[in-house]
């Protein structure tokens, strides 16, 4: 079958290749139909390694996939052939001690498409287990149940901030994980959410949602946009989503007294931060890798129309030009947030 190969840091290619089409008892065959492209496809294609994980041998990319279920092993029940679904890219050990803790992202097991040397799904077909693999529902599209993926980043870290109605959030990054988080905290009881960068084309898009103040750190205020919508206080939740040294070297200064941040953005290297600031807020600190059990929440908030996606998808290519997709994505268009691919 075609595949987009990721040969080594800066050579793609579609390729023709053989992949075991097995489908187990519990695993469900998959035809897809698109998929996103995330950073970390991007970043392997320019650097050929993300910290630790090196490209040593050609690796299939692509992780944020939705498809049309072909065939279901004999204890697949909840998907049937034709169902539309979305896949879940992190495969754990089901018997690993963190699995059965439920922190099944955490499994040190765990195999996820497109992190070497695990194939991503960037191909005709892939052979999925049934436990991760979700039916979307009749008004979620595909490029949404693709958009699920990096929307359960959002989701996990809203989570983890444990948002109470009415809180106000500040995510600070406006790629496409800020954005998505910004969105989650907002389905998850946030009134308003600040959300900060430093490039207008990508504060542009967030402006448009309701709930959401963009505000340019060269250009505008932060601070008194925080001000004004918190009566001095803070924000409640703070989501740190740019990696940024100096935003997470001044992490509390925007955050109330007693408020929770979460460190969703990675840091290239270790990346210090004024922690007395921090002490002197009482600030709850929590980190994030990944998600865990996120899709079906998701995907009952697409449904619902209180996550909208449809306008983070800036591109859409076909396979074929897949090339040319990952070319455009390793431009770094500010403007651009999400590239899809489309079967064909
Ligand atoms: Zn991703």
């Amino acid at each position: 079958m075609k595949a987009l190969v990721l040969e080594k840091a800066g050579k793609i290619a579609i390729e023709d290749r053989e992949f075991d089409e097995t489908t187990g008892d519990n695993d469900v065959l998959i035809k897809i139909h698109s998929v996103g492209i995330c950073g970390s496809d991007v970043h392997y294609y320019q650097h050929g390694r993300i910290g630790p994980f090196v490209v040593e041998a050609p690796m299939v990319l692509g992780h944020e996939a939705s498809g049309v279920v072909l065939a279901t092993g004999k204890n697949v029940t909840h998907v049937k052939p034709g169902d539309r679904v979305c896949m879940e890219p992190g495969i754990p050990d089901l018997n690993s001690a963190q699995s059965r803790a439920g922190i099944y992202n955490l499994d040190p097991a765990v195999r996820f498409w497109a992190t070497p040397p695990v194939d991503g799904c960037l191909r005709e077909t892939v052979v999925h287990p049934g436990a991760f693999t979700f039916k979307l529902p009749d008004n979620v599209s595909f490029a949404e149940g693709a958009m699920v993926e990096p929307l359960a980043i959002g989701m996990h870290a809203a989570t983890k901030a444990g948002i109470k109605p009415g809180d106000i959030g500040l995510v600070i990054g406006a790629g496409p994980i800020g954005v998505v988080t910004a969105l989650a905290a907002l389905a998850g009881g946030c009134s308003d959410v600040i959300i900060c960068d430093l490039f207008d084309e990508k504060l542009a898009v967030a402006a448009n949602y309701e709930g959401l103040h963009a505000v340019n750190i060269k250009s505008g205020d932060l601070a008194s946009k925080v001000a004004a919508l918190t009566s001095g206080n803070g924000a409640d939740v703070v989501f740190e989503c740019s990696g940024a040294k100096p935003a997470i070297a001044t992490l509390a200064q925007h955050a109330a007294p007693g408020a929770t941040a979460v460190l969703v953005g990675m840091p290239i290297d270790a990346a210090p931060m004024d922690i007395v600031a921090a002490q002197a807020k009482e600030i709850t600190f929590k980190t994030i890798f990944r998600y865990a059990n996120m899709y079906p929440r998701t995907l009952r908030l697409l449904s619902s129309g209180k996550l909208r996606v449809q306008p983070l998808i800036s591109q859409t290519y076909k396979f074929s030009e897949s090339v040319a997709a990952f070319e455009r994505a390793a431009a770094g268009n500010a403007s651009d947030i999400k590239i899809m691919l489309e079967m064909e």
